[in-house]
């Protein structure tokens, strides 16, 4: 049953304004517009809730991760029925995504039941060093106070109210204040009403968790600036999240902006691969691309071959493994015009089309070009990311070029190499650049379907994302929102408890 209202510290508030939603199936619904005034109140709650929630047994705030996720299950039906006419994907992903969301909130649960993460550590005074005695010294990564979050438009689920990021700073013990994407803000209502249930069941306090939905630019300033608020968390485009990074960075106490932006996700295919395997790589490259209409931000929207007598059968494989992808809906109006707009952008800078069905609304086809190295090494604009399921070939004329392109790229979520053992020697040359360049690196595979554990890094440098120390998938990205503390010479009853025994 939908309000229309945010979740403001336990209660359905009502907006003066409203919006209808634009599901890509079935009825708009009423929904409240987004103030200032909320995001003043959702932040004033957090920062009431911080000093006991953060303070609260690590075992307690596990059992409230797993509420949530059972409280989310319980729901499943609606967030599915929701989700998937809110947002054009089809019932079977919005099912994946909620396993992937509760799978999330359980992982977190299971990480801070382990100290592990807290980086515990301790150098024991020296009183007898000379020349100068050296302290007890203790230290310990704290929570760092309410955070804010945007749910991000392409996962409604698992970068949403309760995705990667918010379970992180729960996790991390920080409260968080959630402003909603209007893309899918029933489905964020649904999730909300399962958050709140969890804090109810469990008596935690009401600011632990608040959902702003979507409205007009304003909130999601009122939230990066907010001085309540400590750091933010942010999956969407380059021009909004730089916006919002240079809105935090200009506040008279900047706080951490961690945005997650744009990422072309290049694919070096080497050559002996490439002979080996043309029509295989191609395959797998089109059901990559063209996954959930391409709104994925680690697309590979980029392929470069060094040039030869297997391009052109290569392209064709390519052509044909796109040519029957059926039209499919995008998430909003918008994100399809801009899909258009970037595929006009793409031939305006000199990419030649091999394959461009233009759709009408909000639906998209497949699209590819093809560019040479030196065109591509001379047109800044083709390295930008088109979200959506457009590919663009760069042929490099020998493996010198492949290794310029690599140069050149900028901040990359991912990076890719096909290849084979006769082309080590080539991938040798490229892994320095490659590493430097991105947050994770494949072998033999495509970027999409980012496994959730401890060693993934989903970040990388700008514009990939804001931070390159960062990751905002997998258990690492709880160090988002915490910082180290040193406690010298402290008495054992005043340390952090789990500091008492080291
Ligand atoms: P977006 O336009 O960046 O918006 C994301 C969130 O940030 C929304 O809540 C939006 O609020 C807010 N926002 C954006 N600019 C703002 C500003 N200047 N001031 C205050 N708040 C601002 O992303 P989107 O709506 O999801 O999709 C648009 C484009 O983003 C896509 O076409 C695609 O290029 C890109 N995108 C990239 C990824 C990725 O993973 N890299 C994921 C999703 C989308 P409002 O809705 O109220 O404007």
């Amino acid at each position: 049953m939908l309000t229309g209202h945010h979740l403001i510290a336990g209660q359905w508030v009502a907006g003066q304004d409203t919006f209808i939603s634009s599901p890509a199936s079935g009825e708009g619904f009423a929904f409240a517009v987004g103030t200032p005034a909320n995001v003043d109140a959702a932040a004033r709650a957090a920062e009431a809730a911080f000093p006991i929630y953060s303070a609260l047994p690590r075992e307690v705030r596990a059992q409230f991760l797993e509420e949530i996720a059972a409280q989310i299950d319980a729901r499943g039906d609606a967030i599915t029925a929701h989700g998937s006419a809110e947002t054009g994907l089809p019932e079977a992903r919005l099912v994946g995504e909620r396993g992937r969301t509760t799978g999330q909130l359980r992982l977190f649960a299971g990480h801070i039941r382990k100290d592990g993460y807290l980086d515990l550590r301790r150098d024991a005074a020296l009183p007898d060093r000379t020349p100068l005695p050296r302290p007890d010294i203790h230290m310990i990564q704290q929570p760092i106070g309410p955070v804010g979050v945007f749910g991000a438009s392409n996962f409604p689920l698992a970068f949403s109210v309760m995705g990667g990021d918010s379970a992180s700073a729960l996790a991390a013990g920080c409260p968080v204040v959630v402003k909603g994407h209007s893309a899918h803000p029933a489905t964020s209502e649904i999730v909300a009403q399962a958050v709140h249930a969890a804090i109810e069941k469990l008596g935690l306090p009401k600011g632990v968790f608040s959902l702003v939905q979507g409205g007009r630019r304003d909130v999601g300033e009122a939230l990066v600036q907010h001085p309540l608020i400590s750091a933010v968390g942010f999956t969407g485009s380059l021009a909004g999240g730089r916006a919002l990074f240079n809105l935090c960075a200009a506040r008279p106490d900047p706080i951490p902006f961690f945005g997650e932006l744009g990422s072309v996700n290049p694919m070096f295919i080497l050559p002996q691969a490439l002979a080996a395997r043309s029509a295989a790589i191609a395959a797998g490259w089109a059901g990559s691309l063209t996954m959930g209409a391409g709104q994925f931000c680690t697309n590979p929207g980029i392929g470069v071959v060094s040039d030869g007598p297997q391009t052109d059968g290569f392209i064709s494989a390519l052509t044909a493994a796109l040519d029957p992808v059926l039209p499919q809906t995008m998430l909003t109006d918008g994100i399809a015009d801009a899909y258009r707009a970037g595929a006009a952008r793409m031939a305006h800078a000199g990419a030649k089309p091999v394959l461009e069905r233009p759709e009408d609304g909000r639906r998209a086809s497949p699209y590819l070009y093809q560019v040479t190295g030196a065109e591509w090494l001379a047109s800044p604009d083709l390295a930008e990311e088109v979200f959506g399921p457009l590919a663009l070939l760069i042929r490099a004329k020998d493996a010198a070029e492949m290794l310029q392109i690599a140069q050149a790229l900028q901040g990359q979520l991912t990076c890719t190499l096909h290849l084979d053992a006769g082309d080590m020697a080539l991938a040798q040359s490229l892994m320095p650049v490659l590493s430097r360049k991105a947050g994770r690196v494949l072998a033999n595979g495509f970027p999409t379907g980012v496994e959730v554990c401890d060693a993934m890094v989903h970040g990388g440098p700008y514009p990939a994302s804001t931070n390159f120390g960062a990751t905002s998938v997998g258990t690492l990205s709880i160090r988002r929102w915490l910082r180290p503390v040193s406690y010298q010479n402290m008495p054992p009853e005043l340390l952090p408890e789990a500091l008492r025994s080291l």
